[in-house]
């Protein structure tokens, strides 16, 4: 059978969203002006230390200057409040990300909280969460932003959709629902008490993964023509990096189905990027124009 579905290219997209950013990058830095990413990593947890490395590359390929504070695993929350603290004072540091998860003896929130909201540019503290909640923020939360620019620019119209979100994370799947409603999609939040599932995502004409578990979603459970985003990153059994979709069966289902690995990850990085110009914005009132 001859696949009818269109993969969303998360590599393509994303690099489209870093070559803009680097074009107006380069308009300050012709200015002299820097802007600069700092990131902090606790431990040596090799799924953040990928992360962490990707997001140091993108700042090398849009212009920014990254600072890298790799912390031991001991390191207490007193030390990392103190650094972030000491972040937020600098008016050199435009943007600062803790990569979560911190070690267990750390409280997260209590992180994230620390941070100044203009430069929180992972969009997790309350005041951020809550204008994503509103419609009216300054920093979209990295992955559903991600999302989002992707259905843009497959030109995939939310309005009016029946749009499904499996999973209801603080830093996916609640603000994804928020987007796609902003959007003037409906959408149906579910989660791991939710009943009769399949029957709800068999309506979905644009269905979002992010659940967290390999080849969760099946072709059974997919309407066909839909829209499939899949946010998981999850491990096969060989340990292969996959989704939470089960890409081979449900992808001929679909007009348009994103792949894992290069399709939301890229996406969420390229966010990043775009966060952190929008905080240099912000701090120095104003764009490159
Ligand atoms: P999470 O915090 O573990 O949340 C998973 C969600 O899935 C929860 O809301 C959970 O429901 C729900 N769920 C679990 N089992 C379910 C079931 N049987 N039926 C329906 N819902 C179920 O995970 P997350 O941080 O949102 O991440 C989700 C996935 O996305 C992970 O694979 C993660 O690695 C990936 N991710 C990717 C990116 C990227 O850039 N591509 C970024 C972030 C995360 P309850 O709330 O009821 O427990």
């Amino acid at each position: 059978m001859i696949a009818m579905y269109q993969l969303m290219d998360g590599k393509l997209v994303s690099q489209s969203v870093k070559d803009r950013i680097r074009d107006e990058v380069a308009v300050y830095r012709e200015q002299g002006k820097e802007i600069t990413l700092a990131v902090i990593i606790v431990g040596d947890d090799p799924a953040s230390r990928v992360y962490v490395n990707n997001k140091k590359k993108a700042c090398e390929y849009v212009g920014f200057r990254s600072l890298e504070y790799a912390l031991p695993e001991s390191t207490t929350q007193e030390e990392l409040i103190a650094l972030i603290h000491e972040l937020n004072g600098r008016e050199d540091v435009n943007g600062i990300l803790c990569q979560l998860p911190v070690p267990k003896h750390i409280d997260d929130k209590a992180v994230i909280a620390a941070i100044d909201v203009k430069k929180d540019v992972d969009a997790f503290s309350e005041i951020n969460v809550g204008k994503i909640m509103i419609g009216d923020y300054d920093f979209l939360p990295c992955t559903p932003a991600g999302v989002m620019e992707m259905l843009k620019y497959y030109q995939i119209s939310v309005e009016g959709k029946n749009c499904v979100v499996i999973g209801r994370s603080n830093i996916v799947g609640k603000p994804m629902a928020m987007l796609l409603l902003h959007e003037n999609g409906t959408v149906v939040m579910t989660h791991s008490r939710t009943q009769k599932l399949a029957e709800l995502t068999k309506n979905a004409d644009i269905l979002v993964a992010a659940v967290g578990k390999a080849k969760f979603v099946t072709a059974g459970m997919v309407k066909d023509g839909a829209v499939v985003i899949d946010v998981g990153m999850n491990r096969d059994e060989n340990g292969k990096l996959c989704g939470d979709v089960d890409f081979n069966s449900v992808a001929e289902k679909c007009s348009y189905i994103t792949p894992v690995p290069g399709g939301v990850g890229p996406m969420t990085i390229a966010m990043l990027m775009q966060n952190t110009l929008k905080a240099y914005e912000i701090q120095n009132g104003g764009t490159a124009e």
